[in-house]
């Protein structure tokens, strides 16, 4: 049976289905007979509970930290506290409840109360308990509930959706790759797919109701097709295309110590996108010529509360050490939209992409904002730093953020920290209203670096995360190519350099006419400059100004396309 879908991250996986689902848990109040069947119900669920929060906590260990691990502590003692389990059982001896139901009650209890207390931390562990008792309960109902931290054989995760930070806790090194039903190229997971260099297929609409735990599947990200139970030939040929695949990432190899330059000698910078410092080898490895956009907010993802000016620091500076020679651009945070932190309650919005998101939240939470803006400005002093603002969309959004951070400096500057004097600020282009008044916007930055994700979305009025408008999510259309035209000209006129961050700089028939607009750095995923810096060397800017002028003059996305497909050809 084939699966079809959008192709999200390259690369070739055959391994067993693993269903990431969130299973409902039917408690009833049913009454029951037999009291001491149900003890043991309860006892055998507490342990296996037990057992398996102990695994979590050792795989936590590795592939996280000690911190994360204690989490795990807690949610032990959690199951083994004995004020819980006295009233468990007292419900299940005296009033012949069920486990499950008695177990529900007992915890819901205290979760309500820790709810109610006047101090963060434990509001924060009424969630704890929530948690436990779900792991609880599902085995005394015996529905095994999904675990992806438990996984330890290689899988291919098949989900509805995963988010940013479901996708961070994946066990690197058993999930092979992984299909959804919704998203799209540039929804977070995807890109973060990428990253980690494994295939992932996303938007298939329905791969989680066909397929079952253990099926086995063949995820080819490259086509953005899967087969599920493939005959032994279907295993040979893909093993085939995922040698040549390999095959091919060899040969780019050669470029990684080379410059980005066309036939012409026109040279460009192939930076990397990042989520995180542990990004770096890969991005090293790939021959990055700098960062091109650090995404900071998985550091606030990926923990339980928000991160300290500290822990802020030292991620920044891991990252400027290693790119002594190149440049860091380091986005402030950019939550919002499909990007959630758990421990920040945000009002419910009907168009989350479109709210109190990223800048404006920052604008609006300013002790929050400043706490990151002092980590970058402290950790500026080692290495080539450009601060980077995501989501303006009015110069006064701009001035603010600016204005902040020169408060920040002041602090500092009282403070006796040091800080360096030469770090650049520059905006993201990702809303039309900045694109249209660039000339503006460029007399206030050092750069630009246009964030297509964004860009594509607001200029087409289609969500990105949803696969029933995908079509219309248009990367060649000539009205954003237009945008984008006119972005870098002004910032060239007015003596600085633009950037792209967003997915399309990496894409391969979109970076030819880029180049020819003129981009001057390209920033994706670490694993796709080489071949990007492999097709620059084989053409020649002057003919890609041709292309690129020819193509904005065209109508359609598919117009577009089609010339670039015809030049490359001839080149
Ligand atoms: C973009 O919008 O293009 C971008 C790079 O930012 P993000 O994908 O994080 O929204
Ligand atoms: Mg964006």
């Amino acid at each position: 049976m084939n699966i079809k879908g959008i192709a999200a991250s390259d690369g070739i996986s055959i391994a067993k289905v693993y269903k990431l689902e969130s299973i409902a848990l039917h408690v009833t109040n049913d009454l029951v007979t037999d009291a001491n069947s149900e003890l043991e119900k309860l006892k055998s669920a507490m342990e296996v509970s037990s057992q398996e929060l102990g695994k979590i906590r050792e795989i936590t260990l590795v592939n996280l930290d000690e911190e994360h691990a204690m989490i795990f502590d807690a949610h032990i003692q959690i199951v083994n506290d004995p004020e819980i389990a006295d009233q468990v059982k007292d419900m299940i001896e005296r009033e012949n409840h069920n486990a499950a139901y008695a177990f529900q009650t007992v915890t819901e209890t205290f979760a309500t109360i820790f709810e109610s207390m006047d101090n963060d931390y434990m509001r924060e562990r009424a969630a704890d308990v929530r948690d436990v008792a779900r792991r609880v309960i599902s085995h005394i109902l015996n529905v095994p509930i999904s675990d992806p931290t438990l996984i330890d054989q290689e899988v291919i995760v098949v989900a509805d959706d995963l988010t940013p930070s479901d996708t961070a806790q994946l066990n690197k090194k058993f999930v092979k790759g992984f299909i959804t039903n919704v998203g799209g190229r540039t929804s977070h997971s995807a890109i973060m797919a990428r990253s980690l260099e494994i295939p992932a297929i996303v938007g298939t609409k329905n791969v989680l109701d066909i397929v079952k735990n253990d099926d086995v599947m063949i995820l080819d990200g490259l086509a953005g097709i899967a087969i599920v139970n493939p005959t032994d030939a279907e295993i040979t040929l893909y093993q085939e295309k995922h040698e040549k695949f390999l095959a091919k990432k060899a040969l780019f190899q050669k470029f990684k110590n080379e410059k980005s330059i066309t036939l012409d000698h026109h040279i460009v910078e192939l930076a990397a996108n990042i989520g995180s410092p542990d990004d770096m080898a890969k991005v090293l490895d790939n021959g990055a010529e700098g960062i091109g956009l650090y995404r900071t907010e998985f550091l606030y993802m990926n923990n339980d509360n928000f991160p300290t000016e500290d822990e802020q620091y030292i991620a920044y500076k891991m990252v400027l050490e290693d790119m002594p020679k190149h440049k860091v651009v380091i986005r402030t945070l950019d939550i919002g939209g499909d990007k959630e932190l758990k421990y920040l309650e945000m009002d419910h919005e009907m168009n989350p992409f479109l709210g109190h998101r990223a800048l404006r939240l920052c604008l609006t939470n300013v002790p929050l904002f400043k706490t990151q803006l002092r980590a970058l400005l402290r950790a500026s002093v080692h290495g080539n730093l450009h601060i980077m603002f995501p989501m303006v969309a009015t110069l006064d959004e701009l001035r603010d953020a600016k204005a902040i951070l020169k408060e920040c400096e002041k602090e500092l500057t009282a403070e006796k920290k040091a800080f360096s004097t030469t770090y650049k600020v520059g905006i993201m282009v990702e809303i039309p209203a900045v694109a249209i008044l660039a000339d503006q916007f460029a007399k206030e930055v050092d750069f630009f670096s246009i964030g297509t994700n964004d860009l594509i979305q607001y200029s087409f009025a289609a969500d990105r995360m949803n696969q029933k408008v995908s079509y219309l999510y248009q990367p060649y259309n000539p009205s954003l190519l237009r945008l984008i035209k006119m972005v870098i000209e002004a910032s060239h006129d007015a003596g600085i350099w633009t950037g792209m961050c967003g997915e399309m700089a990496g894409d391969q028939i979109a970076a030819p006419i880029l180049l020819g607009l003129g981009l001057d750095e390209f920033s994706m995923s670490a694993s796709s400059i080489l071949q990007t810096r492999e097709l620059f060397s084989k053409i020649s800017y002057n003919d890609m100004k041709e292309l690129a002028n020819k193509a904005i003059s065209l109508g359609t996305n598919q117009e577009v396309i089609d010339l670039v497909q015809q030049t490359l050809k001839g080149e």
